[in-house]
């Protein structure tokens, strides 16, 4: 999926959930021995949905305590062995289980080394085995006998509690996640939506392969009022059974007197009917208003991550891989859309006609399934045997011919580079009119927002690089997420950390004019932001509930993702091992699921020389953050040392994680070419490594292609800024850029005064790069926000007055005509929107001349794409022009250029024009719901809206979490949007109330964790820094 705006949006400090921490810290770490078969073989007649997260130890006692008679094997062992006070330490991911719903990454503990860790836990099992022996022995004789004891020897809390499901019998499952027992093989679905009413019924086919003998299939289902549903046992007769729900897991089950026994096929069929979803997610509809002011309805899906449940009963987990045969019965004036090509055509009824599609040739997960009923035309073209097409509303159908060249190039392009062919016959790429997501990369069929997709014939190279990086990401998914998928939510950087990386890296290769390098180098930097507070989470971390789920897809499975993807190929000895790697990685689980572990044991497989990659990537995955080094000199000793950089230090926090961090330096003699680039790998705390005495200065994390944080120190520093005044070009742009994120960063955390960050800045008074101009103004914007919004009037204005300065001969320079180059396009944006937006009167008045032409030329002559948005912004600041510009809005059909006017309008400064574009984005009838979050985050920006729309979301909260799902992308944007430029105790305290009082609807988000802590941060700098801003000249 793309989240879109996640690279668009400035991102101030975003964070994470100190509760989902602190309550895992209350449950014990329970080895996985039984899933060890070499150590302990497991238990023949267990069902191995249990035994997989249980201690063959804690059975054995489980057993004698309270053997039961329930015969369906249940016992609570997680709680069991809490009871019995076993926590044992330091779970391996090589025993981690699949199943279990306590997937641990290893934490970062305390033992430096492994061999301490392991000594400590080899010590610990061997008393908790002893103790055991000893307390078996004490247990009365029953203890051994597979009878067990009189029933009154049963103790409560050994049984898991079955929640009573809704017809009040008892559920036989009391797990979030699916037992393992019954695999579904093929699903076999026939849906009649009807778009006039809003509903849709259904028939689902199941056919399943018993793994292990159980009672029960319990799978999942949501919203869906399940008719009739009937069971077949092989080739017996199908019967009908009566299927129970509990609503709170969207979970179903079925029950069976005789036990269905390992081997066995059976099938589940189920009719039911539901509504089609008016929200953005499950089988949902969708509308737009065409050229003729008519309302046009559509049905399109949206599965990921949990949404699949809402269209059709299945085992809706990434790991129950199956087929799929889908039928969709249609009114003729319509056409359907779903993975597969179409396989056949035939009238069921007089106004029925009933779309087959083929039978899916791979198996895939559920959350990839999809299918659209609608209006579409489209245009094709062949790429090495693949039909490529790209599908859109048919007044937009001109707007698609960029997306059509760009799809077909990255496809032979990632069958190349991966050297897997694309697997299906088809690839269609479908621009959903009203559609929350970027995009979404449903095998065969992907959905895009019409913005992510269509371009017409005016659009600049700022839109085609966000449409071209669009479809290389959920192109690379097609390979990785589709073709090789992660096992649970856990590991979802490795469908997005990579799809985000193979992005910006196949288009470097085949699209480099959309020069997206310097991107990438920004979304680096965001990740970095967010990943630098404490409630940031690992890379790969524990997923528990549907919310957290949810709050997966954030900066930190997709940037972060990508950036130590990034890392460790520049680090790679040989160019195209990293690639290899992947291959082979590819090639082994094509098909399957995956975690983390297996992606790092592929590319140690094809390492050469042998390195443990597993073992350097390992502290990149597992613990949240990163380091800060520290470089000090001494004549030709240079002292790297490593500290995590966390801007929120408490004592909860662990300041003795280490990182394997790959060193890249140049210095003065060799600083440009990748040739200069040497290598060091800081393991430890402090290492030390030579340089040649005549080295005036050096610069680390070359081209920053690493995911740390570096202080030179005082004199470190200097010596930087010294060699920068006499020449920026000693330096390339991207390490220019990486210097100023990093001096910001050090500012934020105390240890460089702000004093030493303008003296960089000036240092590079003549910077016209793209990368190092926009990472400084977008720097200090935000502080002049902050400024702003505290009503630190004078302060303000002297930021202020230093940004025009500072800049002003750069803004000045600006051309306001048609401008080729991209980065010159990157480079004018950015200056001219800050202007404009700090109301430089040269600025302003040529916006305002170039609206006019605008407007009386009746909007045909065209205003430069990148300077679109500074124009508009300025025009809605006058009464008579946000008017005009909200009746061009609801009349443009290209939809790049209306989110630009959208956001133009939504920067009004005036409260009433503030009131109603909220209230209409929450409507969604003027402007569609899907806008919203860049509605909220544009308000907020401006002065006069930000308290407007703290306001407006703790009025509207429920009706929020009813369009978005709590923890989802949108809702984490709307959080972080409306609070993080508060920075007083009186806002914190407010913000703390009002989400504590959502309790379950919304409280435990790991953004109001992000939020509160932001907001602290925000009050911690302003409070050490005021001073220090007003003695500044
Ligand atoms: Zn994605």
């Amino acid at each position: 999926m793309d989240l879109f705006d996640s690279n668009t949006a400035e991102r101030t400090n975003l964070p994470r959930n100190m509760i989902e921490n602190s309550m895992f810290e209350e449950e014990p770490d329970v080895v996985d021995l039984a899933k060890d078969s070499n150590t302990f073989p497991a238990f023949s007649t267990l069902d191995p949905d249990e035994v997989a997260y249980e201690p063959r130890s804690s059975r054995l006692l489980v057993r004698g305590l309270g053997e039961n008679d329930m015969d369906d094997d249940e016992e609570d062992c997680e709680s069991s062995a809490r009871l019995l006070g076993m926590s044992f330490m330091n779970r391996s991911s090589a025993h981690r289980s699949n199943s279990s719903p306590y997937i641990r990454q290893s934490p970062p503990r305390t033992c430096s080394r492994p061999s301490a860790c392991t000594m400590v836990v080899c010590v610990l099992v061997l008393v908790i085995v002893a103790s055991l022996v000893m307390v078996m022995y004490l247990l009365p004789g029953c203890t051994f006998t597979r009878a067990g004891c009189p029933k009154s020897n049963k103790t409560a809390p050994l049984e898991p509690v079955y929640p009573n499901s809704t017809n009040g019998e008892l559920f036989p499952w009391a797990e979030l996640r699916l037992p393992h027992s019954i695999q579904p093989l093929s699903y076999e679905l026939t849906l009649t939506p009807d778009l006039d009413n809003m509903t849709f019924t259904g028939r689902t086919v199941i056919k399943m392969s018993v793994l292990h003998s159980t009672k029960r299939i319990v799978l999942h289902a949501a919203n869906l009022n399940i008719t009739k549903a009937m069971f077949k046992l092989g080739d017996g007769q199908a019967h009908d059974v009566t299927v129970l729900e509990y609503k709170p897991r969207q979970q179903i089950a079925v029950k069976f007197p005789e036990e269905l026994k390992t081997g066995q096929q059976c099938v589940l069929i189920f009719d039911y009917s539901a509504n089609l979803s008016h929200t953005y997610d499950g089988f949902y509809n969708s509308s737009y208003t065409d050229k003729d002011g008519n309302k046009r309805v559509l049905a399109a899906t949206q599965f990921e991550p949990l949404s699949a449940r809402k269209a059709f009963p299945c085992f809706d987990e990434p790991s129950f891989k199956a087929t799929f045969l889908i039928r969709i019965n249609r009114k003729p004036s319509y056409m359907t859309l779903s993975n597969m090509p179409q396989a056949k055509t035939t009238p069921i009824s007089n106004t029925l006609m009933q779309d087959e599609f083929e039978k899916t040739n791979v198996n895939m997960s559920t959350y990839l399934v999809a299918f659209i009923v609608g209006n579409f035309t489209s245009v094709s073209s062949n790429a090495t045997g693949t039909n490529v097409s790209v599908y859109s509303i048919p007044e937009k159908k001109e707007q698609t011919g960029f997306a059509l060249a760009t799809a077909s190039k990255l496809l032979q392009f990632y069958n190349g580079f991966f050297e897997i062919e694309y697997p299906l016959k088809k690839l269609d790429l479908v621009a959903i009119p009203d559609f929350l997501a970027g995009a979404m990369e449903n095998w065969g069929l992907i959905t895009f927002r019409e913005t992510t997709l269509l371009l017409d014939s005016n659009s600049s190279h700022l839109e085609k690089q966000v449409v071209a990086s669009v479809i290389a990401h959920e192109l690379a998914h097609q390979w990785f997420g589709n073709l090789v998928t992660m096992s649970w939510w856990n590991d979802l950087w490795l469908n997005e950390g990579f799809a985000t990386y193979m992005e910006y890296m196949s288009l470097q290769e085949i699209l480099p004019n959309l020069d997206t390098g310097n991107l990438f180098l920004s979304v680096r930097f965001r990740a970095m932001d967010k990943d630098a507070l404490n409630s940031s989470h690992p890379v790969s971390t524990e997923v528990n509930t549907p919310e957290q789920v949810e709050e997966m897809f954030d900066s930190v499975s997709y940037e972060k993702g990508a950036s130590i993807l990034l890392m460790l190929n520049a680090s790679l000895p040989k160019e195209q091992q990293f690639k290899k790697g992947i291959i082979q990685y590819l090639n082994t689980y094509s098909g399957s699921n995956t975690e983390t572990e297996n992606l790092w044991n592929s590319l140690t497989q094809v390492s050469t020389p042998p390195q443990n990659i597993s073992e350097m990537m390992s502290s990149w995955t597992s613990q949240k953050g990163f380091p800060l080094v520290t470089v000090s000199r001494k004549g030709d000793q240079v002292t790297l040392s490593q500290e995590p950089f966390l801007l929120t230090s408490d004592n909860t926090t662990q300041k003795s994680r280490l990182w394997n961090i790959p060193i890249t330096y140049v210095n003065d003699s060799c600083s440009l070419a990748l040739e200069c680039r040497q290598m060091y790998t800081l393991k430890y705390k402090t290492e030390n490594l030579k340089v040649p005495e005549s080295v005036k200065w050096l610069k680390l994390n070359y081209k920053n292609t690493g995911f740390y944080i570096v202080d030179y120190g005082n004199d470190g520093w200097n010596a930087l800024i010294e060699a920068l005044s006499k020449n920026i070009s000693v330096l390339t742009p991207e390490d220019r850029a990486s210097l100023i994120y990093n001096i910001f960063a050090l500012s934020r955390l105390g240890r460089v005064p702000f004093q030493q960050v303008l003296h960089l800045l000036n240092s590079m008074s003549g910077e016209t790069e793209p990368s190092p101009v926009t990472e400084a103004l977008l720097q200090l914007n935000s502080i002049y926000r902050l400024l702003d919004k505290r009503q630190e009037s004078g302060l303000a204005a002297r930021m202020k007055a230093y940004i025009l300065n500072h800049f002003g001969s750069l803004m000045k320079n600006q051309s306001w005509g048609e401008e080729q180059s991209l980065s010159k396009q990157e480079l004018r944006s950015a200056l001219v929107s800050t202007a404009c937006i700090l109301n430089e009167e040269s600025c302003t008045d040529q916006a305002k001349s170039l609206f006019k032409k605008y407007h009386d030329s009746n909007f045909t002559i065209k205003i430069p794409g990148d300077l679109q948005q500074a124009v508009f912004t300025v025009a809605a600041q006058s009464e008579d022009d946000w008017e005009t510009l909200l009746e061009l809005y609801t009349a443009t059909t290209y939809d790049a250029e209306k989110r630009k006017m959208l956001k133009g309008l939504a920067s009004t400064q005036d409260p009433r024009h503030i009131a109603w574009i909220l209230k209409a984005g929450l409507n969604g009838d003027i402007i569609q719901t899907q806008e919203l979050p860049l509605i909220i985050n544009t308000v907020c920006n401006g002065f006069a809206g930000y308290l407007f729309a703290w306001d407006f979301i703790q009025v509207n909260w429920d009706r929020l979490i009813e369009k978005f799902p709590v923890g989802s992308f949108a809702i984490q944007t709307i959080v972080k949007s409306t609070t993080s430029q508060f920075s007083t105790q009186a806002h914190l305290d407010q913000v703390q109330a009002f989400f504590s009082s959502l309790k379950q609807r919304g409280s435990q988000m790991r953004s109001v964790q992000e939020a509160l802590e932001t907001i602290r941060l925000n009050k911690r700098w302003m409070e050490s820094n005021l001073k220090a801003f007003g003695k500044w000249h």
